[in-house]
């Protein structure tokens, strides 16, 4: 069945385990994960391409004069914008795209794509976040301490999201989400061009 591709933003704190979500999701389904670009340095092991578009802050810049960016928000002195293009190209071929982006910038997608599917994953426990932050070790303590303050600011943001996930199996949460995903791509909105010829078919058959 042709139809439109659902565009579904994953927000969450740092450290809940969204990319691990995410990276497993597209792994084990078709989904389309547009590669943000960012101001951050690389942590160890992230490749420019693959974890994100690692550019200067001149660079990212001059992605927001061309208006190259769908959105963009300053999250711990850095920034990170969604590139538009592939996102465009990709729903309008019928692929379902994720993005996985912090509160502010999915609310600025929700206002150009009213249709986007926003969910927000959260921790079991506001201990566990701590634990999985400061177990990944790949932040310094002044670092983690700001982005646990920002975990308890984005609290607000929730109100906004229209699913809620809880990251306590992993397995669990990758699968909650792909039903999720899965229930919006059946919504009529997104099966009208295939309705139409399906309903002029019918009565060209058998009402004339
Ligand atoms: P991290 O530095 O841990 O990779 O990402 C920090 C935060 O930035 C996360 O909440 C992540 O979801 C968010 N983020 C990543 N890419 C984008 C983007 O393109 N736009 C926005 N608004 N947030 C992003």
């Amino acid at each position: 069945m042709k139809r439109l591709g659902v565009l579904t933003v994953i927000s969450g704190f740092s450290g809940v385990g969204k990319g691990t979500i995410v990276k497993k999701l597209v792994a084990e389904q078709d989904y389309a994960l547009s590669i943000s670009a960012t101001s951050r340095l690389p942590r160890e092991g992230e490749v420019h391409g693959r974890e994100y578009f690692f550019l200067t802050r001149d660079e990212f810049h001059s992605m927001i004069e061309s208006n190259g960016l769908i959105e963009w928000a300053e999250y711990v002195n850095n920034f990170y914008g969604t590139p538009k293009s592939y996102v465009e190209e990709r729903l309008a071929n019928g692929q379902d795209v994720i993005l996985e982006i912090e509160p502010q910038g999915a609310l600025k997608v929700k206002e150009q794509y009213p249709e986007a599917v926003l969910i927000f994953v959260v921790p079991p426990t506001a201990g566990e976040l701590e634990n999985r932050l400061v177990g990944r070790g790949t932040e310094e303590a002044g670092v983690i301490a700001k982005r646990l303050k920002r975990a308890a600011e984005e609290t607000e943001y929730i109100a906004n999201y229209e699913y809620i996930v809880v990251n306590d199996d992993l397995n669990d949460a990758v699968n909650d989400i792909h039903y999720i995903i899965q229930a919006a791509s059946h919504k009529r909105e997104r099966t009208e061009e295939f309705l139409n010829v399906l309903k002029d078919d019918l009565k060209k058959s058998f009402n004339e």
